[in-house]
Order: C-alpha cells, then sequence, then structure tokens
C-alpha cells in the first residue's frame, strides 16, 4: 500500500522519523532556527511503523519533501537506505540526517558527532588536543562520535563497556591515528582522565554506569549524552566525585541539528538562543 503523507506543497517539508517521536524536540529546534532567516518551512514528527522506514522515505521524497532527521531506532536502516553516504555517516554505520535533491537523490548524512565536538569545544570551551577521554558505552551514539573526537586528537581513548566485545571492536575500527583501549569497568580503577562522556542508555533508566571512584583527573569534565530537565544519575555522580563541569546533551541535540540545517538551507544558524529557550522550556 502506498504511503500518503499529505505534504503540503506550498511549503518546504522536512520531518523526524522515529518511534516513538512524539516527544522529539527537533520540530522546535528546526522552526526556532527557520525563524533566524525568515525561511518558510513546515516541519512534522512521525512515527513510522518499525517495518516500514524505506516505504516512508521514499513517500516523503515522492512528496516533494525537501529533508529528514533520522531518530531511534531507525539510524542504521537509514544508511542502508541511502543512495549515497557521507564519509562520516560511513564511519558511523549511521543516517541521522537525509538530504532529497528533487530528482529522486537521497543523501544520508551523519551530524550526530560534529554536534557532541561542537558543544564541547565552541561552546563549553573545553580543550580536547592531548586530553585523556572516557567513553562509557559502545553503542551508536559512540559510534558516530568516535570519527569526529578522533580528530581533536586527544592523547588516549578509553571505550568502557558491559560488552567487552562491542568496546573491542569500535578501538580496532578507530585506533588509528589516537591509541583507543577497550577496557571493562573494573578495569578503570588505575587511570584518571580529564573528561568522561556517558554513551550509554543508563541515564533513561535513572541510573550512573559502574564507575570506580577517583577515576577524574585535577580540572576534570563530564558529560552525559542524554539530556533531562534535572542532573542526570551520572552528572550527580560525577558532582560527587568533584568535577570540575557537568553537563547533559541539550547542547549536542541542538547543535547536530544545526549541522542538518547547514545540510538542508546552506546558512549556519545561532544556537546560543535556542538552547536557552529550549532550556527554559
Ligand atoms: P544504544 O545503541 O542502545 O547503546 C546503549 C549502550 O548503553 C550500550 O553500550 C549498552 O551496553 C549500554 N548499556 C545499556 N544498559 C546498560 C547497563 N545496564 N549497564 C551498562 N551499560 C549499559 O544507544 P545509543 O543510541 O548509543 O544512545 C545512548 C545514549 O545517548 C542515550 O541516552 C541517548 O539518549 C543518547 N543520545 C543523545 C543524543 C543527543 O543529541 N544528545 C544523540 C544520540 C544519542 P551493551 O553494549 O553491553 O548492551
Amino acid at each position: 500500500m502506498a504511503i500518503r503523507l499529505g505534504l503540503d506543497p506550498s511549503v518546504k517539508n522536512y520531518a523526524v522519523y522515529g518511534n516513538p517521536v512524539s516527544h522529539s524536540k527537533s520540530p522546535r529546534i528546526h522552526r526556532l532556527f527557520a525563524e533566524q532567516f525568515g525561511i518558510r518551512l513546515n516541519y512534522r514528527a512521525i512515527e513510522v511503523p518499525a517495518t516500514d522506514l524505506a516505504a516512508y522515505i521514499d513517500a516523503f521524497g515522492a512528496e516533494s519533501g525537501r529533508g529528514l532527521n533520522i531518530t531511534l531506532p531507525f539510524k542504521q536502516e537509514a544508511a542502508r537506505l541511502c543512495a549515497t553516504l557521507s564519509q562520516r555517516a560511513v564511519k558511523a554505520d549511521a543516517v541521522n540526517t537525509i538530504r532529497f535533491d528533487g530528482r529522486g537523490h537521497i543523501h544520508g548524512d551523519s551530524t550526530d558527532g560534529v554536534g557532541l565536538i561542537n558543544d564541547l569545544t565552541l561552546n563549553r570551551h573545553i580543550e580536547l588536543g592531548g586530553r585523556r577521554i572516557l567513553i562509557l558505552g559502545a553503542g551508536g551514539a559512540v559510534r558516530a562520535l568516535l570519527e569526529p573526537l578522533c580528530g581533536q586528537r586527544p592523547g588516549a581513548i578509553v571505550i568502557a563497556n558491559r560488552t567487552l566485545a562491542r568496546a573491542r571492536e569500535l578501538a580496532l575500527r578507530f585506533s588509528n591515528p589516537v591509541d583507543i583501549k577497550a577496557m571493562s569497568y573494573p578495569e578503570l580503577g588505575h587511570e584518571k582522565f580529564d573528561l568522561i562522556i556517558n554513551g550509554t542508555s543508563l541515564s533513561l533508566a535513572g541510573e550512573a554506569p559502574p564507575l570506580p571512584p577517583g577515576i577524574l583527573a585535577a580540572n576534570a569534565r563530564c558529560y552525559d549524552l542524554m539530556y533531562a530537565a534535572a542532573p542526570t544519575a551520572f552528572m550527580r555522580w560525577a558532582l560527587a566525585q568533584g568535577a570540575a563541569e557537568v553537563a547533559d546533551g541539550l547542547g549536542m541535540l541542538i547543535e547536530q541539528a544545526a549541522a542538518g540545517f547547514y545540510i538542508w538551507h546552506g546558512v549556519k544558524p545561532e544556537t546560543g538562543a535556542v538552547l536557552h529557550a529550549l532550556r527554559r522550556a
């Protein structure tokens, strides 16, 4: 059965596809970006049935849709459905941004990693070069951030994950030129880190990763990819351990959206005011 999305042909149409997706902040973020440039657009959140991603992507292009964001659980599948991929989408093995060229060509990109780097370096002024970085988790989000993180030339990266084999696979895949090691959580006890990035999904359950005490170097920063109205369990752990700064992933979300906005519209939105508006909400 052909999918009909009912897009309004008189405006530029965009959407985020996910399941579930009603919680998504992307429609609000893109509308706020568009206001900065007087761009008239329609951006919707569309819940896609688990087995229907290909048909929904085709339908969006067929109705002259301009661009899609892709969120859980479809990012990897979306990478298989694009005709061409950016280099960073190939490395991430995932797509969170799709551009339709109007002639049937579907191009996929991955902006999650650059979103994190921009939040860390541009918004928070955290120097990553030469630093010892611990990454917790080895799922899709971590895979997407490793390539841009290595581009910042940190001194060392350690990936700790419950399933050690997945951390080992990522360490092998991304290790050159930065030294990346895989470790289990108990092995971390002899190490010190300048930055810890929580890329596990534990925060969703209100839990902190099983980290040993005393692994923060002086002036260490801790960043949770998840965002929430209140500090996550990982952020609370970091504060109790004496972290110099803790942050959640709302800035990353807005920065990855800004990178996607640039892919679609060729202009870079100002992100500070949007972050402020979303925090207030
Ligand atoms: P994912 O692919 O499902 O990976 C989840 C990771 O969490 C895996 O490494 C998993 O370990 C680990 N984990 C789950 N339960 C655990 C437990 N009980 N103990 C220890 N480790 C556990 O998820 P994802 O897509 O990478 O997302 C991870 C987080 O990033 C989520 O909180 C998501 O909201 C956030 N995120 C934020 C942004 C943003 O823009 N701010 C963007 C993307 C993702 P195993 O390998 O052992 O299963």
